[in-house]
């Protein structure tokens, strides 16, 4: 009886931590990349809980979309720099031997920068290449997206994974790129789960609205 019961919470907790992660998602999605830092330094423990969420989800997939991004990097000098934007447990850093600065919201490890994605402490034209894996979560997206152009030098590139069916409109998106100064070089729109994108620096960021530039927000179901 005693072991039912024991059985019965430990189902109410995990479906009480999905539901708080949901709403921690829909909170990081539908506010600036400022809200949510404030968000997770007013509660940090919110931080962990969103990231036992998010690993929970990625494990369903059959592929993770970081690893990717390490076999492109491994297919590249090592020594390029690296700024991996939202960095999480910081799989990228630890996967290939390029120097990485890694930024996100909270330190899960000592590697972490804590910095908001859209002001990261680093020189302008500085990193070879910016990365932005499942991690483009602010509503400020044109402000995150001039920032990795500013450390960005001139020709470097630019590498996104993101989840498929936030992209409204693919073209669109890729069209208000070019203007923030992203050429498009490779797009592999083959996995149903994510999409990834490389482009290069042109230049800076045209002035005006990018109106294509636009991503539903990643709401996960109720399993
Ligand atoms: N890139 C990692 C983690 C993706 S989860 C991977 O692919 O495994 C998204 C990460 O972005 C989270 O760690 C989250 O804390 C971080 N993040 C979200 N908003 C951010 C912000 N404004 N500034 C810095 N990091 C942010």
């Amino acid at each position: 009886r005693s072991g039912r019961s024991a059985a019965l919470r430990a189902r109410m907790e995990e479906r009480l931590l999905g539901a708080r992660f949901r709403y921690l998602n829909q909170q990081l999605y539908t506010g600036t990349s400022r809200d949510a830092a404030r968000l997770f330094r007013a509660d940090p423990a919110a931080f962990h809980l969103y990231h036992r969420g998010f690993e929970r989800q990625v494990r369903r997939w059959p592929e993770r979309p970081v690893q990717r991004i390490v076999h492109y990097l491994r297919r590249r000098p090592a020594s390029l720099v690296v700024a991996d934007f939202g960095c999480g447990d910081c799989t990228l850093a630890t996967s290939v031997r390029n120097q990485v600065h890694c930024f996100d919201l909270m330190p899960l490890t000592p590697q972490v920068t804590v910095c908001d994605m859209a002001e990261v402490p680093l020189a302008d034209e500085s990193v070879d290449v910016a990365v932005f894996c499942l991690a483009l979560m602010g509503t400020n997206l044109q402000e995150i997206l001039g920032e990795a152009n500013r450390v960005l030098k001139l020709g470097g590139t630019l590498m996104v994974a993101e989840v498929a069916s936030r992209f409204e409109d693919i073209r669109a998106f890729l069209k208000a790129m070019a203007q923030l100064g992203f050429r498009t070089v490779s797009k592999d729109l083959s996995s149903s789960y994510f999409y990834l994108l490389e482009f290069a620096k042109t230049g800076p960021a045209r002035a005006g609205a990018a109106p294509g530039l636009r991503l539903r927000p990643c709401l996960y179901k109720r399993r």
